[in-house]
């Protein structure tokens, strides 16, 4: 468990500052360093699920807006909440999680992997 990384996010009125916690000091092998970013990623994705769980806005239609790469972006939390969906009301798009083969938006039916 020593070699547990942990990414500590700060957020204040200033912005959000992140930080790395735990890595040794001599990371000497690949293994390891794989290891780390493997781990690093999976915060980032539950930490984002996170994000967008907590963000009280996406109920808000008018406070969410598309980003140039066709993103759902919330004004007030600045944070992509996926696809930009004119269907959905919660202007992202949405998809079945009951349903493991099912990766189209429920509400306009684009797959969730685009280009
Ligand atoms: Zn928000
Ligand atoms: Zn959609």
């Amino acid at each position: 468990m020593s070699d547990m990384l942990r990414l500590v996010v700060t957020r204040s009125d200033s912005g959000a500052t992140t930080q790395l916690e735990g890595i040794k000091p001599g990371v000497e092998s690949l293994q390891m360093l794989k290891r780390l970013i493997r781990d690093t990623e999976s915060f980032l994705h539950s930490a984002l699920e996170a994000v967008y769980l907590s963000c009280p806005h996406h109920k808000d239609p008018s406070l969410i807006f598309k980003t140039a790469w066709d993103g759902a972006c919330c004004r007030e939390c600045e944070v992509e909440l996926g696809w930009f969906c004119p269907k959905s009301p919660t202007r992202a798009c949405q998809y079945n999680e009951d349903d493991a083969d099912h990766e189209d938006c429920i509400h306009c039916g684009d797959p969730e992997e685009r280009k």
